[in-house]
């Protein structure tokens, strides 16, 4: 990572006086949080909560969640993780002091919290010798019945983004609780202002986003009439999907804000795996017959690109003045910031050690189109 020191300073701070792009960073703890703000970033553009459920000490509870057949059982489950949820989101609202946080709700390759492979074999063996144990045996056969039902062929294009959310309504409003608690904890305890963004991701539909609008604002309403206080806060989309980029100027009636998602956008429009793609076959394939670069570290402007500069414009229409970003990977590489700053995009967000370099290449960006 970049070293902050006097002479590094003074150049990216030349920098600043140029870009029109603003920077910000993906970071999801108060660690990377902080490191982020030291390298520059204006504000947190991707917080992904999906991580904060893979925890050792927090998996039984997202698992009995996912699990559990009825209401009682999940509710349960959730308010065991409500808490845990609540101190993430304080550790990175007090780190950013007051600068925009865009949190984004639940997004689960579902397969990630399920058991795998050898748990699963091993709940096998459990139902092998349970012998005449009728409650073991009963609760091994329920719970391999539960897994299998959920277990997808293609997890990335399965119960990703809002669709778990739509399903479990519970979940968001859960997630909802967190982010005021927090906010209203923070605010309390630093005096700071906090700026919450809440994002909604993988949304392919206008309805997705309107249904989970509707349970994020009557939750945030009913958490704030009981603690007698207010806060200012957003609603907005990942733009992931090219359905959503294609109906954008509907998306943004129910948007207060734009999030591309680059790495999903890309998977989806060319059609490759970005998992897969990081194993070489495919890259290389791509690379070498088709784009020559890797479309997953440079956007592919003719193709993606045309989508992103599609759903700038659409949300513009409908929205003039709509704030839009990145958040993919894209948002770290200077050839994509370049294209992002020529489509109108307000910031781009990246890992943090990325931020100096983003602030470069969106400075770049402006002197080259001069
Ligand atoms: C994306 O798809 O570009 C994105 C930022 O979301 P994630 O990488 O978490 O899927
Ligand atoms: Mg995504």
């Amino acid at each position: 990572p970049p070293q902050i020191n006097e002479d590094f300073e003074r150049v990216v701070a030349w920098a600043d006086e140029v870009r029109r792009l603003g920077v910000r960073a993906n970071a999801d703890n108060f660690e990377d949080a902080t490191k982020a703000r030291e390298l520059g970033a204006e504000g947190i553009g991707l917080c992904r909560t999906e991580h904060m459920f893979m925890a050792a000490d927090r998996l039984p509870a997202v698992r009995r969640m996912i699990l559990a057949d009825n209401q009682a059982q999940r509710a349960e489950a959730l308010a065991e993780i409500l808490p845990m949820q609540q101190s993430d989101f304080e550790g990175v609202f007090t780190a950013m002091k007051g600068l925009p946080v865009t949190v984004r709700l639940l997004d689960p390759p579902l397969h990630e919290f399920l058991p795998n492979l050898v748990e699963q074999s091993l709940l096998v063996q459990r139902l092998e010798t349970a012998g005449n144990d009728g409650a073991e045996l009963a609760d091994a056969r329920e719970t391999l019945s539960q897994v299998k039902r959920l277990h997808e062929q293609n997890p990335m294009l399965g119960t990703r983004g809002c669709r778990l959310a739509m399903l479990y309504p519970e979940i968001p409003e859960m997630q909802t609780r967190a982010i005021v608690r927090a906010a209203l904890a923070v605010l309390d305890r630093e005096g700071e202002t906090v700026k919450v963004e809440i994002m909604i991701p993988l949304v392919a539909l206008t309805q997705e986003l309107s249904a989970q609008r509707a349970i994020v604002e009557k939750t945030v309403a009913d958490e704030l009439a009981q603690a007698g206080r207010e806060l200012d806060y957003t609603i907005g989309t990942m733009i992931e999907l090219p359905r959503a980029a294609l109906l954008a100027d509907q998306i943004a009636e129910h948007a207060d804000f734009f999030s591309f998602g680059t790495n999903d956008l890309t998977q989806t429009t060319i059609g490759i795996s970005r998992d897969d793609a990081e194993n070489g076959f495919l890259t290389n394939y791509i690379m070498d017959h088709v784009l020559e670069r890797n479309p997953f570290e440079t956007i592919d402007v003719d193709g993606v690109g045309q989508l992103v500069q599609m759903g700038v414009d659409k949300g513009r229409s409908t929205k003039p003045g709509l704030k839009t970003g990145v958040c993919g990977e894209h948002g770290g590489d200077p050839d994509s910031v370049e294209f992002f700053n020529s489509v109108g995009l307000d910031y781009v967000s990246c890992s943090p050690f990325r931020v100096p370099i983003a602030r470069f290449a969106a400075a770049k960006a402006v002197l080259n189109q001069k």
